[in-house]
């Protein structure tokens, strides 16, 4: 049963030429971004920062998570002018910080990860200052894919753990708990010098004490950063929303988190991955 929302993610909408600029660079360079497909509630407000989460390797997913709203099925041809038009829009946005994550492509051989370093290597490319942080699929565990994206030196990996582990067969039934922790520690194996970063969603049904498992079972596979937002369901047909968690709880989290010894953690209703990650690193 789907409840009331309360009012304290209640969003303001305002509108504004960012946002228009924002959309017609999109549509100009054909590019997607996480903020449009998984109908992001900050979308409005990052629009109008000029700041978006460039989504790669098409918009349809091989994965069937279900609380997701991106499309789910047959996937489409890799576009080979996405890494320069991705550069271009960074270019033209002026961002100093780019958050790059993708659908998960588990019928492509390397699971998209050349391409991955692509996007990064032609970011670099037109701007070696801009930080660059990548949201990634977990490759179904494969380290030579990992090894391909961590070679082109992002600054930041991000990998979600989404939810408690006890809920991955209804919320992420393609996915492995342990496969999404051992990634973060992997990536902190190949090369240290990169910040690692996951994050939780609240309200799909787990208890408190299954959350700070899980921010535990982060830290001990090396996980610098934390976000922690409230679950959203986007349609009456995905995962339903067990409850719309108070935001003091989400504030014993951050502070949970932060004595458990996380660099940075991100942590209220609207919270998303990508939602202001620049200010994680400043
Ligand atoms: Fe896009 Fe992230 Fe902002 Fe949502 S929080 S609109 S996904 S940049
Ligand atoms: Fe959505 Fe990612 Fe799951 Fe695909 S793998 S369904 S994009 S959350």
């Amino acid at each position: 049963m789907h409840k009331t929302k309360p009012d304290w993610l209640k969003i303001k909408v305002t509108g504004g030429e960012n946002r228009k600029q924002v959309e017609e660079i999109l549509n100009r360079l054909s590019l997607h971004t996480v903020c449009e497909e998984a109908n992001c509630p900050n979308l409005m407000e990052c629009f109008c920062k000029k700041t978006a989460t460039f989504m790669i390797l098409g918009n349809v997913c091989t994965r069937k998570c279900t609380f997701c709203n991106v499309m789910k099925g047959s996937t489409l041809p890799i576009d080979p002018d996405e890494p320069l038009n991705i550069a271009k829009a960074v270019k033209e946005l002026g961002l100093k910080h780019v958050v790059i994550t993708s659908v998960t492509r588990d019928d492509l051989p390397d699971g998209g990860a050349e391409h991955f370093a692509n996007v990064i290597r032609e970011i670099r490319s037109i701007d070696r200052h801009v930080a660059i942080e990548v949201l990634i699929p977990d490759f179904l565990g494969a380290l030579d894919s990992l090894r391909q994206v961590i070679s082109a030196k992002p600054d930041i990996i991000n990998h979600n753990i989404e939810t408690v582990s006890r809920l991955y067969p209804s919320v992420r039934p393609m996915a492995v708990y342990s496969r999404s922790l051992e990634l973060l520690k992997n990536v902190k194996e190949m090369d240290q010098s990169i910040l690692t970063k996951s994050g939780i969603m609240v309200g799909l049904g787990e208890e408190q004490d299954e959350v700070i498992e899980v921010f535990r079972d982060l830290r001990m596979n090396r996980c610098d950063m934390l976000t922690v937002g409230q679950y959203l369901a986007p349609s009456k047909n995905h995962h339903p929303v067990s409850e719309y968690v108070h935001p003091e709880i989400f504030d014993q989290y951050k502070q949970i988190g932060e004595e458990m010894g996380f660099y940075h953690v991100a942590s209220a209703p609207l919270v998303r991955s990508s939602y202001m990650a620049d200010k994680a690193i400043l």
